[in-house]
């Protein structure tokens, strides 16, 4: 993964929702191709912004942002999307990524927290190794001694020496979406589901039917 910071050129702020991505138009020996980023940075009245670019072997947009030298201007198309969370909806909101899907969600965790949020917020990751897990020095620091930040990663392939969960995130989905219903009684849990088609239809599926979350609160951005 590459976390890449970019500024607008003409120095006015970049405004955008917490959880919108943008197109980069990427130019190619091929010819122009675009390739949608989620933002990974909260909402600023900056003009930059931050993405988190994984390489995908063969993959054309991903390889050129990975050799991109710093200093570049690449042409961005944006902000869209509509799966977005308003910094102080007060619902308990329950993260649930893989991989580069955590940037969208770790915009809209940013946001919420320089709002002043209240709301319990709840992020799991998942991912192969122990090596994969992205961002995890800021999580483990945002949710140490936090009664409403929880932060869970569970490793599909961890070593022996990984303590943590282990499995597919929509193994822990159950448990974490009845605690997190127990911990707020009348205000009932909404998903963010961000990462590879697999694993958000996975979850989705799951959400919706056998835990039975009304499709109101379930919402989901899916990178494939
Ligand atoms: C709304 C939206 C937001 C996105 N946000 C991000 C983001 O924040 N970070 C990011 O790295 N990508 C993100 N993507 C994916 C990104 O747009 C490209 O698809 C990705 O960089 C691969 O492009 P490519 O040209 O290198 O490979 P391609 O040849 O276009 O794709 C090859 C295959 O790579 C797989 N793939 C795509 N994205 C990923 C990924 N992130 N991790 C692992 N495998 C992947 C897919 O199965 C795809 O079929 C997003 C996509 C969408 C639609």
């Amino acid at each position: 993964m590459r976390e890449m910071i970019f500024e607008r050129v003409d120095g006015a702020p970049f405004l955008f929702d917490a959880g919108q991505w943008v197109n980069l138009v990427l130019p190619l020996p091929e010819g122009d191709v675009r390739r949608a980023y989620s933002i990974a940075s909260a909402p600023s009245s900056t003009p930059r912004f931050e993405l988190a670019v994984t390489r995908v072997s063969g993959g054309p947009g991903s390889e050129y942002l990975h050799g991109l030298e710093v200093g570049a201007a690449v042409h961005a198309i944006g902000p869209h999307g509509l799966f977005t969370r308003a910094p102080l909806d007060p619902a308990p909101a329950l993260f649930i990524a893989t991989g580069t899907g955590i940037t969208p969600l770790r915009s809209m965790l940013h946001a919420a927290l320089q709002a002043g949020s209240e709301a319990p917020m709840w992020i799991l990751f998942g991912a192969r190794f122990e090596e994969d897990i992205l961002y995890r020095q800021e999580f483990t620091e945002l949710s140490r001694g936090s009664d409403r930040i929880r932060y869970d990663v569970t490793l599909s392939q961890g070593a022996a020496s990984w303590s943590g969960r282990r499995g597919y995130v929509q193994e822990h989905v159950p448990g974490l979406l009845e605690e997190l219903s127990a911990r707020s009684p009348g205000a009932p849990p909404h998903l963010y589901i961000c990462g590879l088609e697999r694993m958000v239809s996975a979850v989705r599926q799951l959400a919706r039917g056998t835990l039975g979350v009304d499709r109101k609160r379930v919402h989901v951005e899916r990178y494939d």
